[in-house]
C-alpha cells in the first residue's frame, strides 16, 4: 500500500468517518478519532498534533513514556491512551502519565491504578476490554464476567478512577457482516451494564480496517494506527 503523508492520511480517515457515520444517521462529531502512534517516533506524534489531532494511543508501556516525555511541551493539548496490555507491575507510571486506560481485564489493575493515580490529577478514565468473540487466547473479560467486573470498578474511589466503557479488539474479518456482528454484541453489553445503573459512555472499537462497521453499531471512539502512520516495520 502506497501512503500519503499523515495530514492526508488524517484528513482520508476523517472522511471514512463521516461517510460512515452519515450513512447510518449519526453525527460524526461524536466519534472520537485516536490516533495509534505505537512504534512511530515522538516526532509522528508532534506532526499530527500541529495538524490538529488531539487524542493518541500507545501500546507498549516504556515506549509511550518514552514518547509522553518528549512531547511534554504539548500537555494539556493532548491525551494519551494505553491500548495495549498492562502489567501489574507497570501501573504505576501509567497511573502518573496516561489519560485513559482501554485494557483493564481484571480487578487487581484498576485497583492498583486507583491506588496510584496521583491525587493532584483528574480521574484516570478507564475502558474494561472485553474478549468478544470469547477467543481462548485472547485477553480481555469474557462477556459473562462483565457486569460483575464493571460493578468493582466502578466503585473504586471516584476522584481516582472513572470506568467509561468497554474496548474489544475483535478477530479480523473480512465481509462487512462479519466485521460487525463482534461491534454489536460489544454495544449489547454496553447496553446491559448501563440498564443495571453503570452509566458507561464509551465504546472503543473499529481499527483502520473495521472502522466502518464499527461506527455503524455504534462506536464512539475509533483507534486507528496503520491508515494515519502508515504501515508498521
Ligand atoms: C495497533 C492497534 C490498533 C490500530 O491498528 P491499525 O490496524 O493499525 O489501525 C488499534 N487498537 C489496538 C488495541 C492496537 O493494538
Amino acid at each position: 500500500m502506497i501512503m500519503g503523508s499523515i495530514g492526508s492520511n488524517l484528513q482520508e480517515v476523517k472522511r471514512r468517518i463521516a461517510a460512515a457515520s452519515t450513512s447510518v444517521g449519526r453525527d460524526a462529531n461524536k466519534v472520537t478519532l485516536l490516533a495509534v502512534s505505537k512504534t512511530f517516533p515522538a516526532a509522528a506524534v508532534r506532526e499530527a498534533h500541529a495538524l490538529g489531532q488531539r487524542e493518541f494511543g500507545e501500546n507498549y508501556v516504556q515506549e509511550a513514556l518514552d514518547k509522553i516525555d518528549a512531547l511534554a511541551d504539548l500537555r494539556p493539548g493532548i491525551e494519551w491512551h494505553l491500548i495495549g496490555p498492562l502489567q501489574s507491575n507497570k501501573t504505576r507510571p501509567v497511573a502518573a502519565a496516561f489519560d485513559w486506560v482501554h485494557s483493564v481485564d481484571r480487578l487487581k489493575i484498576a485497583q492498583r491504578l486507583a491506588e496510584q493515580r496521583p491525587a493532584e490529577l483528574p480521574p484516570l478514565n478507564l475502558c474494561l476490554q472485553v474478549n468478544i468473540s470469547g477467543e481462548p487466547s485472547k485477553s480481555g473479560v469474557l462477556p459473562q464476567d462483565t457486569l460483575a467486573l464493571a460493578q468493582a470498578v466502578a466503585a473504586l474511589p471516584a476522584a481516582r478512577v472513572r470506568l467509561r466503557g468497554l474496548m474489544a479488539i475483535p478477530e479480523p474479518a473480512s465481509s462487512p457482516d462479519a466485521q460487525r456482528a463482534p461491534h454489536r454484541a460489544l454495544h449489547e453489553l454496553l447496553s446491559t451494564l448501563n440498564a443495571r445503573g453503570l452509566g458507561l459512555d464509551t465504546l472503543s472499537m473499529g481499527m483502520s480496517a473495521d472502522l466502518e462497521a464499527a461506527i455503524a453499531e455504534g462506536a464512539t471512539l475509533v483507534r486507528v494506527g496503520s491508515a494515519i502512520f502508515g504501515q508498521r516495520g
